[in-house]
């Protein structure tokens, strides 16, 4: 049976979940076609959001000395990268990019801590270091810390964390496939725990790494199920020293990048959707038409891969038509 894109369009607006078969014809739609899927996704976008774009500011508490095998990421042990390597970042560091980011106007300051569980005392420092930078500036403050005990996420959720991140990276069938140190249910446990302890979550993924259609809509269609308040979209970057690193991604054209963020928006129009890294890789000319459909973006860099600075991010949203947030 064919899909009418007519028909997907209607059930999107109406908001009416689309089954795993649309997600599908989504991903597949002709480059002929996008303009339609972005107009509907705008549709979707405006609703929700309005005309304006949030910046968002990633610090790298912790870099490197990670136990697990996640073929794509350059801070596991299945990586010879020549990255940064430390345990707790110089408490400095946090404040100066809070301070850089407030005068700038970011809409939130995101905290990244490589590894999958963290002891005791790494929280604690990581709340004091929350308490310090919530007591100075009001910007809410989100981070990522792979797998919490429910102890620690209360205490985290009491330093003044507004939302964690814990992405489902890629589909259940593929995660084997990037990495086996831990699974994808294990994911998804800690997302519901995190939730329960009164986090917002934010929750999204990678393409590009050699999953398939099939993959990415199961993905999505998990996410839509967990309503995360965000959702990261990553176009993979291939890192030096890393399994993943001579992976062909030819396939992250403009086009399908923009599909895929269509399919994000039209699974969870309520979301702050997230156009992460790979956005100055991929969409190259075509990044004004991002902020049709995502609503926030990274700007300076991404963990272990540079990318632009507030300053220019400011300037394609301005010129794209759309308003910075201050939040
Ligand atoms: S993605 Fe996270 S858990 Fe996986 S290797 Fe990188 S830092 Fe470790």
């Amino acid at each position: 049976m064919t899909l009418s894109f007519q028909e997907i369009r209607q059930k999107a607006l109406d908001g009416i979940l689309l089954t795993r078969q649309e997600a599908l014809a989504v991903l597949r739609l002709s480059d002929a076609e996008l303009p339609d899927l972005l107009d509907t996704a705008y549709v979707l976008r405006k609703a929700h959001k309005g005309n304006t774009v949030g910046i968002h500011v990633l610090t790298n508490a912790r870099s490197g000395v990670c136990d697990q095998d996640c073929v794509y990421c350059a801070q596991g042990r299945a990586s010879s990268s020549p990255i940064e390597r430390y345990s707790f970042a110089d408490p400095k560091i946090f404040l100066d990019h809070a301070r850089a980011g407030a005068r700038l106007g970011i809409a939130r300051h995101c905290i990244g801590l490589s590894g999958i569980r963290l002891d005791d005392a790494l929280v604690d420092r990581l709340c004091r270091q929350v308490e310090r930078l919530k007591e100075e500036m009001r910007t809410p403050v989100c981070c990522s810390l792979g797998f919490l005990r429910p102890g620690q996420a209360r205490r985290l959720r009491e330093a003044g964390v507004d939302r964690i991140n814990h992405n489902l990276n890629t589909g259940r069938n593929f995660y084997p496939r990037i990495c086996t140190s831990h699974s994808y249910d294990d994911r998804v446990r800690n997302i519901r725990m995190l939730q329960e302890a009164g986090f917002e979550i934010c929750s999204g993924g990678i393409a590009g790494l050699g999953e398939d259609h099939g993959d990415l809509a199961d993905m999505f269609l998990d996410l839509a199920n967990l309503r995360p308040h965000s959702v990261p979209v990553n176009f993979f970057l291939p890192l030096a020293g890393t399994p993943l690193a001579s992976r062909d991604v030819r396939g992250l054209t403009p086009e399908y990048c923009l599909k895929v963020l269509c399919l994000a928006r039209l699974l969870l129009p309520g979301a702050d959707l997230r156009c992460a890294a790979g956005r100055e890789v991929y969409l190259k000319d075509a990044q004004p038409l991002l902020f049709r459909v995502a609503d926030t973006v990274f700007a300076s860099g991404y963990l272990t891969a540079d990318g632009d600075s507030v300053e220019r991010t400011i300037r394609q949203i301005q010129d794209a038509g759309f308003d910075y947030r201050l939040e």
